[in-house]
């Protein structure tokens, strides 16, 4: 079949790769005009690391495994550690394998079969969905006629909005703002330390892994009305979300943040919907379940997704309704069940008051010395 992918995120190249692999005729079109690899790092888990075996990337994304949740700490004002991260906290196992996302994406670029077209500064602007095919016009003026489109284009997904309704018909915000800037002028080699500082209700902190550092913030709030895509925007929000902060390396890592064209900020909100796909297009990754960062799992979410749907498609793909079905039945309990860890995670990373924080800090002593 002739399969157009709209995004090149986690879910859209693990499609690439998987669907191409069976012998689909496979595009990808990417709104960015490179590969976004920026983020923090991930984890890949549970059924996650069998996929990637099947994919034949486990190799290399053991090679690139870091471990930054045994290095994390929580510090006061002043910088001086008051807690560790204990790893059953964030419910993860040994198995779980912690992989820099830009690694993560670069070995799944690597892995696209060359006959895979990926073309950037190109997007789905409409859809129509004839019955036996889907007639697309690009942002570009291009147009194609497709077998299947595969929406992948992460949380604020156009493919959801042109083919499902408006975002927030399917946004629930957990009230939460997440931000990650590079911080690498922070880097000192050898040192692999996080660091987290709490205020009520905010966390600034700073992560080091190989030659590498992030600065990193989240922030409680009711919904802003903002344009998700407006960089100075954001940059605004994160200024006033911290301002009059000059505790520990707050203003020094909140300029850096600042300075970083590809500053990654969101709303921490999940993605509910009752059925990832109409007709021939259907929903990948976090586009159809976001679970927010705060599960830990939307790159595992999104390949394990991939991997579901190609198979699914290789049982039934003279029936596409019966094939997306049988995708969905097998991985809605996965997403389902993080999209409910997630919930959880508030209380963890950012406290909403001192008493708050100092409980925190007192239980995972506790856990610690367990
Ligand atoms: C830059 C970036 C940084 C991230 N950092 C973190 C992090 O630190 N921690 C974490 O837990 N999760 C992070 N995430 C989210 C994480 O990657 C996802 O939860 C998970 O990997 C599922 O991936 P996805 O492919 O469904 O969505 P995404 O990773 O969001 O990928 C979606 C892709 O689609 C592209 N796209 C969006 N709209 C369009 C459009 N209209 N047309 C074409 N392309 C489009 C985007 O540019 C992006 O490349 C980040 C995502 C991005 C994009």
């Amino acid at each position: 079949m002739r399969i157009l992918i709209n995004g090149a995120g986690v879910a859209g190249l693990s499609a690439g790769i998987d669907l191409a692999r069976v012998g689909h005729e496979v595009e990808i079109v990417e709104r960015a005009n490179h590969l976004r690899t920026n983020g923090s790092p991930i984890d890949v888990r549970g059924e996650a690391i069998d996929t990637a075996r099947s994919m034949g990337i486990l190799d290399a994304v053991q090679e690139h495994r870091i471990t930054m949740t045994e290095e994390t700490k929580f510090i006061d004002r002043s910088g001086a550690p008051v807690a560790p991260l204990v790893r059953q906290e964030i419910d993860e196992s040994s198995a779980d394998i912690e992989i820099p996302r830009e690694d993560l994406m670069n070995i799944l670029h690597r892995a696209l079969p060359e006959q895979v077209s990926l073309r950037f500064e190109e997007s789905v602007r409409t859809l129509a969905d004839s019955g036996d095919r889907v007639a697309v016009a690009f942002a570009s003026g291009r147009e194609a006629a497709y077998d299947i489109v595969v929406g992948a284009d992460g949380v604020h997904s156009t493919v959801r909005r042109l083919v499902f309704g408006p975002e927030k018909e399917f946004t629930k915000h957990l009230g939460m703002y997440v931000a990650l800037g590079d911080a690498s002028d922070q880097a000192t080699p050898g040192d692999r330390t996080t660091e987290v500082l709490n205020l009520p209700g905010r966390m600034a902190g700073l992560a080091r892994y190989r030659d590498k550092a992030l600065a990193l913030f989240q922030f409680r709030s009711e919904p802003i009305d903002y344009d998700h895509r407006d960089l100075a925007a954001q940059k605004r929000i994160l200024a006033e979300a911290f301002a009059g902060v000059d505790d520990w390396k707050v203003p020094t890592l909140l300029k850096t943040a600042q300075d970083d064209p590809e500053l990654y900020f969101d709303a921490i909100a999940q993605i509910h919907m009752s059925t990832w796909h109409r007709g021939r297009v259907v929903l990948i990754g976090d586009a159809a379940h976001c679970a927010t960062p705060m599960a830990g799992r939307g790159a595992s979410l999104a390949m394990l997704g991939a991997w579901m749907l190609t198979e699914e498609l290789g049982h039934r793909g003279d029936d596409l309704e019966a094939a997306f079905s049988a995708y969905e039945r097998r991985l809605r309990p996965h997403a389902e069940a993080a999209q409910e860890f997630a919930l959880s995670g508030a209380d963890l990373v950012v406290p909403a008051s001192w008493e708050a924080i100092e409980a925190r800090n007192t239980r995972l002593r506790a856990a610690q010395s367990l």
